[in-house]
């Protein structure tokens, strides 16, 4: 049996409808911005394996991080007892965020959201305010375990648990344009007194198909929540280290979240590890004798050596001039792309946050992640060798920060291609 059909008879895949799911490809390395398949062919990664990878894929210096970390020590339970490189992480990302003061481990994006969610409902209950509400954007994305689906944006990936869910209030994004009418929603609801939180995502809805705004609105937002006693966080998943053109997103921002989550890009897209990063004013709002005001949160792996080796690693290669001399070349490249197909008429509109440029297809449906035009787009881009994974009728480049110059180019001009096709 090929691996094709193993994995046929073996395995079910995440955000796949198995019924269609006939042309699955094994890859057997990958390396730098190339994925190898067992069919030999060498397929660019102009996403970075689900927004994760910064560095490149099989980095040499990840790899030698964590087998040296497994060499010492591979995984310690995380309660009554610490380790050195969970430490130098912590350390190191309140270096980076430091209006933020304790660092709280879990595993992925989602439970670095529900961790979120977690400590801002506590937070209000330790303190005998039980407030019970949270805000939301529209169409929002943060996860697909049960408290981080409840506040994303309702529709076909999450129906059949809407009864499941909490009660959450969405408000509009405030994309240009729309600015004043989400300001006037989020300042009707904070005036009621009952809100716990409001998260988004900052500067870029991602899995919504690259939605963005701009920092100024957001800075009016955080700030509104400030001053009525609402907690703001930010889930920075997909916009952490230099996806935005800065280390965080909500470095364009000078009122800064009560919480942010990381995931992804934090290992350079090599381990799973996710983070949930708060301040003093929530840590000690859990400080006392009394047992019930303990955080009652952990997983198995919480803290895992290996995880946080590569996260090290992966800060020390950002940490690097040239690192971000690529960041900003990739910026440049996007936007001259950008100005050069932005009045085609096949678009509707082109957007760019840093490192990330999204093409909005017009099209007779409406704008949806089930779109028609996704699969012929997705094919037509591995078919020339490139993983493409549109969001519907939105195509987006979100590649690692190791991809020269020329190889952007030639999927320029495979976007180029395609936009000339008939
Ligand atoms: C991907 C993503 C998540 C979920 O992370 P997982 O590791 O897939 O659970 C949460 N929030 C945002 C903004 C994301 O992009």
């Amino acid at each position: 049996m090929s691996l094709q059909e193993k994995d046929r008879q073996y395995i079910w895949h995440p955000f796949t409808q198995m019924k269609n799911a006939n042309n699955i490809l094994p890859v057997v390395k990958a390396e730098g911005l190339y994925l190898y398949t067992e069919d030999g062919r060498k397929i660019m990664d102009g996403v970075s394996s689900w927004w994760t990878n910064l560095h490149g894929h099989s980095h040499p210096y990840l790899a030698k991080a964590v087998a040296e970390q497994f060499n010492t020590l591979e995984h310690v339970i995380f309660a009554g007892f610490t380790h050195p490189k969970a430490i130098e992480l912590a350390e190191r990302i309140i270096g980076k965020l430091p209006y933020l003061d304790k660092v709280f481990f879990s595993d992925n994006g989602s439970t670095a959201v529900e961790v979120a969610l977690k400590m801002a409902f506590q937070y209000w209950h330790n303190n005998n305010q039980p407030k019970t509400k949270i805000i939301a954007f529209k169409d929002a994305y943060h996860g697909d375990t049960f408290g981080s689906m409840s506040v994303g944006g309702r529709n076909a990936f999450n129906q059949p648990f809407f009864p499941f869910l909490f009660d959450v209030e969405f408000i509009d994004v405030p994309t240009k344009g729309n600015e004043e009418r989400t300001l006037f929603q989020l300042k009707n609801l904070v005036e009621k007194k009952d809100v716990a939180a409001f998260i988004f995502e900052p500067l870029v809805q991602g899995s919504a198909g690259m939605v963005m705004y701009a920092p100024e609105i957001l800075e009016k937002l955080v700030k509104l929540c400030k001053t009525n006693q609402v907690l703001t966080i930010a889930d920075e998943v997909m916009t952490g280290f230099g996806r935005t053109g800065k280390w965080f997103a909500t470095d364009y921002i000078t009122i800064k979240p009560d919480l942010v989550c990381l995931s992804k890009g934090l290992t350079g897209g090599a381990m799973p590890l996710g983070l949930t990063i708060c301040t003093d004013e929530i840590y000690n709002a859990f400080l006392s004798n009394n047992h019930s005001k303990t955080f009652f949160h952990g997983h198995s792996f919480t803290g895992n050596p290996l995880a946080c080796a590569a996260a090290c690693a992966s800060l020390d290669l950002l940490e690097k001039p040239t690192t971000w001399e690529q960041i900003e070349m990739i910026v440049k490249s996007h936007q001259v792309f950008k100005s050069k197909i932005a009045s085609n008429p096949k678009l509707k509109e082109v957007r760019q946050t840093g490192t990330i440029l999204a093409l909005e297809f017009k099209t007779e449906e409406n704008s949806s992640y089930f779109n028609h035009l996704r699969d012929r787009l997705y094919q037509f881009f591995l078919d020339k060798n490139i993983l493409l994974r549109p969001l519907g009728n939105v195509l987006y480049i979100l590649p690692p920060y190791c991809i020269q110059e020329v190889e952007l180019m030639v999927i320029y001009q495979a976007i180029e291609d395609y936009l000339d096709k008939k």
